[in-house]
């Protein structure tokens, strides 16, 4: 899949948008089943990847080259939908590449729960004897890629969960998933690192009639979405983390109605490639 970069510093490339588990179902399949995983291309072709779902596999596959590669991999938290690609990232099994790994967990941490999704009986090549050099870091303090300035902060979720900022070339994209409105601390600290961003990527998963019966279980609905992406003033809202039961047909109508209350909105789908303007 031809992937060029932007002029205005970044592009983004929908790997996965799947919320929950992967849904090989023909009906979901417009928007996608593979759950959670985007590409950021910076204009000095450097990668950033928010999480690991299972769209990450196929990017690995596009990504398959003799030339060694550099990639930053930002996780937002450890959820299955959100790691469980990596035992199928090939570009893992390449000792010339190198992949650096941000999460808001210490780092030992970090490299322990992803030893642990791999750790026998559950997957036959232990993470420890993949071939790749892979650096785990801190999240927590901001930090540059290249010519990008990457922020995260703290989200509403069960075990927790961090979004992020990427600001490049004086653009901006913001990832807010998975988390759920309603700590007021939490929401005001996300509506200012949201504050005037180009694309909001925001967790979408629940019609408000859906989420009375789902409070508690770390997502929000597509109206949280809207009241944040216009008190934040951003230019483009992107749905995302759609409902493993929401079909196509489902999710349009979701769309539908988030476009009546703030027109520039899409709905997340795998392959979708946007930049900012
Ligand atoms: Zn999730
Ligand atoms: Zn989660």
């Amino acid at each position: 899949m031809a992937h060029t970069q932007s002029s205005t510093g970044m592009s983004l490339r929908f790997r996965g948008v799947r919320g929950s588990i992967p849904t090989a179902k023909s009906c979901n399949l417009r928007y996608g089943g593979n759950t959670t995983c985007l590409e950021v291309r910076l204009t000095d072709g450097r990668i950033i990847i928010i999480d690991a779902g299972t769209g990450i596999r196929q990017l690995g596959v596009e990504m398959e080259s003799a030339e060694a590669l550099s990639l930053t991999l930002l996780l937002t938290h450890f959820h299955w939908d959100h790691i469980q690609g990596i035992p199928f990232f090939t570009p893992l099994y390449a000792k010339h590449n190198r992949i650096d790994i941000y999460s808001h967990r210490p780092v030992a941490e970090a490299r322990e729960i992803l030893e642990g999704q791999m750790s026998a009986p559950l997957f036959p090549v232990p993470f420890e004897n993949l071939m790749a050099v892979r650096n785990f870091h801190s999240a927590v303090e901001p930090f540059e890629v290249g010519p990008a300035r990457v922020t995260s902060f703290p989200l509403n979720h069960p075990q927790g969960a961090s979004g992020y900022r990427l600001d490049c070339g004086g653009h901006s994209i913001v990832h807010v998933c998975d988390h759920e409105p309603g700590n007021a601390v939490v929401d005001d600290g996300i509506r200012g690192a949201v504050e005037g961003a180009d694309i909001l990527v925001c967790d979408a998963q629940y019609t408000p009639a859906e989420y009375e019966r789902r409070a508690g279980w770390g997502h929000g609905t597509w109206v949280d979405a809207v009241r944040l992406a216009k008190g934040a003033s951003v230019k483009k809202l992107v749905l995302t983390h759609h409902d493993p039961d929401h079909n196509d047909e489902f999710v349009d109508q979701i769309l539908a109605l988030a476009v009546k209350e703030f027109p520039n909105t899409v709905a997340a789908a795998e392959g979708m490639l946007l930049s900012p303007d």
